[in-house]
């Protein structure tokens, strides 16, 4: 029987690459908010690749939208085998000028959001006594990034999240990794010319990374080969954080 994941914002970049990449081998549940057309597009890809997909629109920040597209990929597929909390939001501006509300908006999604969609489903993985979690952090996590300090602090706390609760779920038959990606080609980091080439000038392996270089390493993490991994961070950066 094919197994399910559920990719939290699977409409655009990064969650989107790790939608393709594994619908060849798990019927993937596609989560978006606002990018219908995205997630629709997307649906019918994951479909010709032999994929029995389904899209769910919920705003992981919003506990009672996860706990419904829980119910429905339960009551549809009968199982969730892995999630990958994927969907994030972030914004650069000088720490002073930061006000609550961009803060709680940030904290409510990177982290909030995480921590919804993973208690929704660990119930499940705790009574089926196997389940795979991956959490998207970011090299700004372990490092800290100028202009960028909450997205920092909640991409550090998902770092301390996924070790945590990797500890606490590992005799339940569960793993619980992070990838932190460095600077990755999507919507999320788009920069002029001049900008993008003084940050390829600062990553030692001289490109900016794909979607697939994140993609590739989330598909390790779930297959049997990482059986033996949990609570570790994967750093995709190609040496920009090492
Ligand atoms: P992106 O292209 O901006 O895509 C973000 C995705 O998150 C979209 O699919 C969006 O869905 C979804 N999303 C945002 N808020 C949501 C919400 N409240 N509920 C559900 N989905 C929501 O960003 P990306 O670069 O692929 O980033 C993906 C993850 O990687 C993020 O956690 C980001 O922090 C992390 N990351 C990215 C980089 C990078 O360089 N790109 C580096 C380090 C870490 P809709 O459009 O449907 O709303």
């Amino acid at each position: 029987m094919r197994k399910t994941v559920l990719i939290t914002g699977a409409s655009r970049g990064i969650g989107r690459q790790c939608a393709l990449d594994l619908s060849f081998d798990y019927d993937v549940i596609i989560n978006y908010n606002n990018s219908e057309k995205e997630a629709k597009e997307l649906l019918g890809l994951l479909k010709a690749n032999g994929s029995n997909s389904i899209m769910i629109k919920a705003d992981v920040s919003d506990r009672r939208q996860v706990d419904d597209m829980v119910e429905k990929i339960i009551s549809y597929y009968g199982r969730i085998d892995a999630l990958i909390n994927n969907a994030g939001i972030a914004r650069q501006e000088l720490f002073c000028d930061v006000k609550s509300e961009d803060l709680k908006r940030m904290t409510d999604i990177n982290l909030g959001g995480t921590f919804n969609c993973t208690q929704a489903v660990l119930k499940e993985m705790i009574n089926k006594k196997c389940g795979k979690i991956i959490n998207m952090s970011s090299v700004w996590g372990i490092t800290g990034a100028s202009c960028e300090v909450v997205y920092s602090a909640t991409k550090a706390a998902i770092i301390g999240f996924t070790k945590a609760l990797a500890k606490e779920v590992s005799l339940s038959g569960i793993t619980v990794n992070a990838v932190a990606p460095g600077v990755i080609d999507t919507d999320m980091c788009k920069f002029d010319e001049e900008t993008l080439e003084g940050i390829r000038e600062e990553i030692p392996l001289g490109r900016i990374g794909d979607t697939k270089d994140v993609s590739g390493v989330v598909k390790f993490l779930l297959s049997e080969a990482a059986s033996y991994i949990t609570g570790q961070v994967i750093n995709v950066s190609g040496g920009f954080v090492v």
